[in-house]
């Protein structure tokens, strides 16, 4: 049986949960979130850092905290994460990560075991193209493609081809963290290079706490009046903190 690799609350407890999306098209449903583990980008702000910056890496990330990869990640058989999904009695399911799109050949088994009762919604950061096994399975695309501020290398966060293609497919809403008001100069030509809807773009201010995003949000509102973007919050922040499985 295929195995997906997962993020854990805990070691050996996998990050499979049941909460209200906290960000994007889909704030406030309630939905059940697999998380898995690994990530093809390393953002210094990452607030999933337990995915990707394990100990023996050389990643930098602005905590500067490493994580042991065993104990931050396990293997589990897709029957058995199909079981954990059907215990919620939820008809929404989000693949988060790290970067899900890792895995989609084991997530399209995984779906098409699940059967066509679930709405399945993905989180990406844009740079691995969706295939057709997976794509297949999909409702809706939460695209979030990364800005310079990530410390990612304009190469690896940004692939033409996936995000043309995702600009293009009506399942995608587009989601920008925003760090500093400079940041918009970034997003409009993004927007502008891959012919982005405007409608389907949201601005998320970066931060893990409430008091960070209410700030940022100040003046990031204006920011998305001024451009015809959305604004999104992060919702499960104000509700639970920076914690996992929430
Ligand atoms: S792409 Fe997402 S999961 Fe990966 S390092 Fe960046 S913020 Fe974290």
């Amino acid at each position: 049986m295929p195995k997906l690799r997962l993020a854990t609350t805990a070691p050996g407890k996998p990050e499979i949960f049941h909460s209200l999306q906290g960000e994007g098209y889909s704030t406030g449903q309630p939905s059940v979130f697999v998380r898995l583990s690994g990530c093809n980008l390393h953002c210094t702000w990452c607030d999933t850092a337990y995915t990707w910056n394990f100990n023996g890496t050389d990643f930098d990330h602005r905590d500067g905290r490493k994580y042991d990869r065993g104990d931050n990640s396990l293997a589990m058989e897709i029957a058995d994460v199909a079981e954990a999904i059907r215990a919620f009695d939820c008809p929404r399911i989000i693949f988060t990560g790290g970067e899900p799109l890792l895995q989609q050949g084991v997530l399209a088994q995984l779906c098409a075991l699940l059967g066509d009762a679930y709405h399945i919604e993905i989180e990406t950061n844009g740079s691995v193209e969706l295939l057709a096994a997976f794509d297949a399975h999909v409702d809706q695309i939460n695209i979030s493609p990364k800005l310079a501020h990530s410390g990612n290398g304009e190469d690896e966060r940004i692939n033409a081809l996936a995000l043309t293609a995702y600009a293009a497919d009506p399942r995608s809403w587009f989601k920008f963290v925003i760090a500093a008001p400079e940041d918009m100069e970034e997003v409009n030509a993004l927007q502008k290079r891959f012919n982005v809807p405007v409608a389907r773009i949201f601005l998320m201010p970066e931060g893990v706490t409430s008091e960070e995003l209410r700030t940022k949000e100040k003046w990031l509102a204006q920011l998305a009046l001024q451009n015809g973007y959305a604004m999104t919050d992060r919702l499960h922040i104000h509700l639970y903190g920076d914690t996992r499985g929430t």
